[in-house]
């Protein structure tokens, strides 16, 4: 089922009634094809769990519409727009077992839709089937583990083969193990199954492993929209660089003159098409090539080997991050000496951005 918004807006009153509304969720306007997973993606209070009680019809919007497939769902009852919804607390019914709180979702069927306990039953043995916990059927959620609870809220979302699934931070309860199985779980589900999914989380690693295309959003505006990779590599500004990969970009502050990119006194990249002025500079961990006299010198704090790559920890004085994070290959050293480090850089990962707006400015040697 696809999925359309068209300038879907969410206004809350204020309660300090002086102030302006707050806009949770501003003009969303976006198109999420048949059968496939997003991730909606930004930081604590951005609008994400606004969104998917829009699209499930929990909260009504202020504007805007939402289309499952060709129909407007936009005055439908939530009851009748066939979504499966998992929250970040799995909401089980502690009294009953894990059958009963399957098949919960089936009891209130009516008219037509109505099921027999069989069919019921059976619907319920599939749904557990799809996320492994048959065994445990005749257990209550409190004898089973964090991840296996999930589980059945996954398997209680999926039990009307709904043609919409919504995951709101299923995995913040699960420690990082647990976690990482559980995502690749419910890629391995919603491959299977194909319904298209919306997976909500502020964790970008997250998003990015398991999405089709994520959507990064931040005080209710979308920021970008792509395939993971292509926003990593194509950030669309300042916020949505810093916001994805790990370790962290890392930010300078720098001036463009006559074509040439410096960093304090030492000119670092060559940056043709740009008008000279104050810059942000943005540098992918692996954009760092450790070169003796290299363009670009840094402080040398610390070498961290991490079996395939080194980590070479470095300061400088016009970088914004507390330290700066290189990823090297294991056996490279060069350029370190005398507690400095020197570097080249990779063109394809600086990116520079307007030192006002954030946006990015794009040269002609860069991606
Ligand atoms: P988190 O990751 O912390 O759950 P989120 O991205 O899901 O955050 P939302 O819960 O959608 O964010 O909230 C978006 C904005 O709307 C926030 O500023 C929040 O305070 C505000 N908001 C949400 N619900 C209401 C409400 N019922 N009344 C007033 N403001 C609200």
């Amino acid at each position: 089922m696809k999925i359309v918004l068209e300038h879907l807006t969410k206004r809350f009153p204020n309660r300090d009634k002086k102030k302006e509304d707050v806009v949770a969720v501003n003009d969303f306007s976006f198109e999420i094809p048949d059968g496939k997973l997003i991730g909606l993606l930004g930081p604590s209070g951005c609008g994400k769990s606004t969104t998917l009680n829009l699209i499930c019809g929990l909260e009504k919007p202020s504007g805007g519409k939402i289309f499952f497939g060709e129909e407007d769902v936009t005055e439908l009852a939530p009851e009748v727009r066939g979504v499966g919804m998992v929250f970040q607390n799995y909401a089980l019914y502690p009294h009953l077992t894990v059958r009963q709180n399957i098949i919960f979702p089936l009891q209130n069927l009516k008219g037509d839709a109505r099921l027999s306990r069989e069919e019921m039953e059976a619907k319920a043995m599939e749904a557990a089937g799809l996320v492994q916990i048959t065994e445990l059927m005749d257990r209550r959620p409190g004898e089973l583990s964090g991840g296996q609870q999930q589980r059945v809220a996954i398997a209680r979302a999926l039990v009307k083969m709904p043609g919409v699934l919504l995951l709101d931070e299923p995995l913040s309860n699960l420690d990082a193990r647990l976690r990482l199985q559980t995502r690749e779980e419910i890629r391995r589900i919603q491959t299977s199954t194909g319904i298209t999914t919306i997976f909500v989380t502020h964790d970008q690693e997250e998003a990015m492993s398991i999405s089709d295309s994520i959507v990064v959003m931040k005080d209710g505006v979308i920021q970008q929209i792509g395939k993971p990779q292509e926003v990593y590599d194509h950030p669309v500004n300042l916020f949505v660089a810093k916001f994805l990969g790990t370790p962290p970009i890392n930010i300078f502050d720098g001036v463009v003159k006559d074509g040439h990119l410096r960093i304090g006194e030492e000119d670092v990249l060559d940056v043709k098409g740009i008008k000279d002025g104050e810059v942000i500079i943005g540098i992918r961990p692996e954009g760092f090539i450790p070169k003796e006299n290299g363009r670009l010198t840094c402080t040398m704090s610390a070498l961290e080997v991490m079996g395939r790559d080194n980590s070479i920890v470095s300061t400088h004085p016009l970088c914004q991050n507390p330290v700066i994070r290189s990823i090297v290959q294991a056996d490279d050293v060069t350029g370190i000496r005398d507690g400095k480090v020197s570097f080249d850089l990779k063109p394809h990962k600086v990116f520079l951005f307007d030192k006002d707006s954030g946006e990015v400015l794009s040269f002609e040697n860069g991606r």
